[in-house]
């Protein structure tokens, strides 16, 4: 790759010059091109929404879904977001396809409506670049209301450095949107950095630890110990815990014992295309709101 050769050539003393260049020109080549078909991503049709469910622990059925982005390319197939996220970011593109997924969750939520399902709540991943957009709570107003689809279904995660970056406008943008009915947690939560303060004055309902935390649970006691600790914080401000990444029944046992109160991860559910999703709902007992 790009990135293997600008390494092989830096170290290689400057003969290799023109090599890295080379290399240098190549990734810088790539990324315009991925750049420009992310451009006609949207009006080409090629994202789409995988749905992980979440397990909750005291009923033993799924609290909800999390919808993730994925991007259908012509040639490469099936693309994550870690390898497009931040080019949308950068270039400004996230506030439009975040957007779509706002409006795609509500369109998936009215067919399973049309179906007689239960309905799941679905949480949506916010970006750093759409909490700075212009009137963010109206704008997810407005596709909300338009889509007929009750504001108590659907949930927002945002990073702990997107909450502090600009606490006080944060503060703000989020009572709008509770104010909707929406659900709001914290992502990835742990490994940014978070002032507690602040922690109580926004209006959240769960916090997700982290998958690192978990990882080695239950034999790491510093992990087990943050873990239970995070768990803890998180019940005295009344808020829910999820954790994140849980791959094994080990995990899940030594969650258990903390009181966490939902789980997410491979271990109960890889993200699954919208049509596995309508089978899991189907053998639902239906979702108390
Ligand atoms: P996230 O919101 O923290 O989502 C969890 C990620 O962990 C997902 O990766 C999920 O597939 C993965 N995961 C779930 N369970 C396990 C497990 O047991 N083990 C492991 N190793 N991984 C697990 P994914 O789908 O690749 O998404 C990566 C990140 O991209 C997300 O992290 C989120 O930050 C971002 N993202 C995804 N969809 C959107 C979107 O619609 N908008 C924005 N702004 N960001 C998104
Ligand atoms: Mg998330
Ligand atoms: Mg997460
Ligand atoms: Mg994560």
């Amino acid at each position: 790759s790009a990135d293997t050769a600008m390494y092989e050539a830096k170290n290689n003393g400057r003969n290799n010059y023109q090599f890295y260049a080379a290399a240098m020109h190549e990734g810088a080549a790539r990324r315009l091109q991925l750049e420009a078909q992310l451009r006609q991503a949207l009006e080409r049709r090629e994202f789409l929404l995988h749905y992980q469910p979440k397990l909750d622990l005291a009923s033993g059925s799924v609290s909800g879904f999390e919808a993730l982005l994925r991007w259908q390319h012509p040639q490469r197939g099936l693309v994550p977001p870690l390898e497009f996220i931040a080019i949308l970011e950068d270039t400004g593109l996230i506030t439009a396809v975040g957007e779509w997924v706002i409006g795609e969750v509500c369109r998936q939520l009215k067919e399973w409506e049309a179906q007689g399902l239960p309905l799941p709540r679905v949480a949506i991943n916010l970006s750093a670049r759409q909490l700075e957009q212009d009137d963010l709570a109206g704008t997810i107003e407005r596709i909300v209301h338009a889509a007929g689809v009750a504001p108590a279904l659907l949930e927002f995660e945002l990073t702990e450095s997107m909450l502090m970056s600009n606490p006080e406008a944060a503060v703000e943008i989020l009572e709008r949107i509770k104010a909707l009915g929406m659900r709001l947690s914290v992502d990835d939560f742990g490994t940014g950095y978070s002032s507690l303060a602040y922690l109580k004055r926004f209006p959240l309902d769960a916090l997700k630890i982290d998958r690192t935390f978990v990882r080695d649970l239950p034999h790491d006691s510093d992990d087990a110990a943050i873990t239970m600790a995070v768990i803890r914080l998180a019940h005295s401000l009344n808020l829910k815990v999820v954790a994140e990444g849980v791959e094994d029944i080990a995990q899940l046992r030594e969650l258990e014992k903390y009181n966490c109160n939902e789980i997410q991860g491979y271990y109960f559910s890889r993200p699954l295309p919208a049509a596995a999703c309508t089978a899991l709902l189907l053998g639902e007992q239906p979702l108390a709101a």
